[in-house]
């Protein structure tokens, strides 16, 4: 009998005795609960059944957070949740004026907390998103050293400054000092940030078995994590350590924070059908993807924030001003034709581990690879969706030999093209032969000293030195044009 039908009396009757509340219709359940521990936060979803009512407030003493979900029912376990990692060292649940669901997060650590609700998608349904943020912790699990951030700042300013020179047509050595003295070489270490795709409640791409990219992209990106710390004159950043979702924007703010010189996102590919096989390396294009599948896998990745929240649809901060500028062409373009550049020397490598699925670097708008100072590239290691792609990508050998050929590009590049504060770039000049046309820098010079005792304009030492604004160091070897 459906309430259509009821004679209006009896429905009148019904609704006065509380037995047809009109809410009922409407009571969710929390079906499921996940939870993610990142370094700098905490995420826990509830599954809804419907949308709810929620709030959300913190207690003190002990330090609690408490959930309250209007009219809702719980049908998940909640001891099933892992805590061990995040803020949460106990759940509590109970019912609230009847019909209320009473949530409470008990705390080990001081939080700021988040919360807001998600409506269906693909893959989910109604959900309530709760971020517990760590005031004050690094995204990352092992920062870069500060002194090498800010000498990293120096050289960053350095070439924004020459980049705008450049543009306004004024002499850069004009630009900058030349009576610095010369500086101790800070032999710094190349920053790899090193960022494995999706991860927490985006799984990816999935496999015919059930493989998730999530996963195998993970100990792909460790397995190169270690192959570059292993390396001297290089160390890695991790953009995820474990299994939680960072948004796109927020994985290159990281990097960006990281100081990182380059920018590699680990990927296996999927397609609708089983066949489509081969690895493949993308940069990023200015101008619409290069293929159809580029076209469509940008949109895939992409998609990703849809499933991992809001962060996706933050805009900007800081590097609004810089993208607004007319710096940007300028880095841009120097940043593509680098991402190119190692995109080549990478994929040369991988086509002697996976077959190709295309023979050159690919160009499509993924979100990921935007920054607009720090060469990047995305690698797709292999097809998900292919069933002997997807025993493979599982194989440790295969991960291994992969992730050797990606940071054989990387090294290459750098060993070519090694920053100027860099360890590498320090021990090409204390190899070079300083011969009959160069100089190697001593404690207490400067760029106009050297240029006046050599009788050559600074701007031209500047100019065969390939040198960016005014820091010169000691050890370095300069090359002194004829004039
Ligand atoms: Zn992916």
């Amino acid at each position: 009998m459906s309430i259509g039908i009821l004679p209006r009396r009896l429905l009148g009757g019904l609704l006065a005795l509380g037995m047809l509340a009109p809410s009922c219709a409407l009571a969710a359940s929390v079906d499921n609960l996940r939870l993610w521990a990142a370094p700098d936060h905490a995420r826990l979803v509830f599954d809804l059944s419907a949308s709810a009512e929620a709030e959300v407030f913190s207690l003190d003493d002990p330090r609690r957070l408490v959930i309250d979900l209007a009219d809702t029912r719980l049908k998940a376990d909640v001891d099933r949740l892992k805590l061990e990692g995040s803020a949460i060292r106990e759940v509590r649940t109970g019912v609230r004026n009847g019909d209320d669901l009473r949530v409470v997060l008990e705390l080990n650590r001081e939080i700021e907390p988040r919360d807001f609700s998600l409506t269906p998608n693909e893959q989910y349904g109604h959900r309530l998103v709760v971020d517990l943020e760590y005031p004050g912790e690094s995204a990352v699990e092992d920062p870069i050293d500060p002194i090498e951030a800010m000498i990293r700042d120096q050289e960053i300013a350095a070439d924004r400054a020459q980049a705008k020179a450049q543009v306004q047509g004024q002499d850069p050595a004009e630009v900058t000092p030349t009576r610095e003295p010369a500086q101790p070489h800070p032999r710094r270490d190349i920053i790899i940030a090193v960022d494995a795709g999706h991860g927490g409640e985006d799984p990816g791409a999935l496999g015919p078995s059930g493989v998730r990219e999530k996963d195998v992209v993970l100990e792909m990106a460790q397995r190169l994590a270690r192959k570059v710390d292993a390396t001297e004159g290089f160390k890695a950043v991790m953009i995820r350590d474990d299994d939680y979702y960072v948004g796109l924007r927020q994985r290159t703010r990281i990097a960006r924070d990281q100081k990182a010189d380059f920018f590699v996102s680990i990927h296996a590919d999927a397609f609708r059908s089983p066949r489509p096989h081969g690895s493949s390396v993308f940069a990023l294009s200015q101008s619409g993807a290069t293929s159809e599948t580029a076209q469509w896998l940008a949109a895939s990745e992409n998609r990703a924030d849809l499933i991992g929240g809001v962060d996706g649809s933050l805009s900007l901060d800081d590097k609004d001003e810089v993208l607004r500028g007319v710096l940007l062409d300028l880095t841009m373009t120097a940043t593509l034709n680098d991402s190119l550049t190692i995109g080549g020397q990478v994929l040369d490598r991988m086509g002697r581990v996976n077959d190709l699925h295309k023979p050159r670097v690919e160009q499509a708008g993924f979100v990921v690879l935007k920054s607009p100072d720090i060469p990047s590239l995305l690698v797709e290691t292999g097809f998900i969706s292919n069933p002997d792609e997807e025993r493979r990508l599982q194989s440790s050998s295969y991960q291994d030999r992969m992730m050797s050929a990606v940071f054989g590009g990387i090294r290459a590049h750098f060993q070519r093209n090694p920053p100027p504060a860099s360890l590498l770039a320090w021990q090409r000049d204390q190899g070079r032969d300083t011969g009959g046309d160069g100089y190697r820098i001593q404690p207490g010079d400067t760029l106009s000293e050297i240029a006046a005792r050599h009788g050559v304009p600074v701007a031209q030492l500047r100019a065969a030195n390939e040198l960016n604004g005014d820091v010169i160091r000691v050890g370095q070897v300069l090359k002194i044009p004829h004039s």
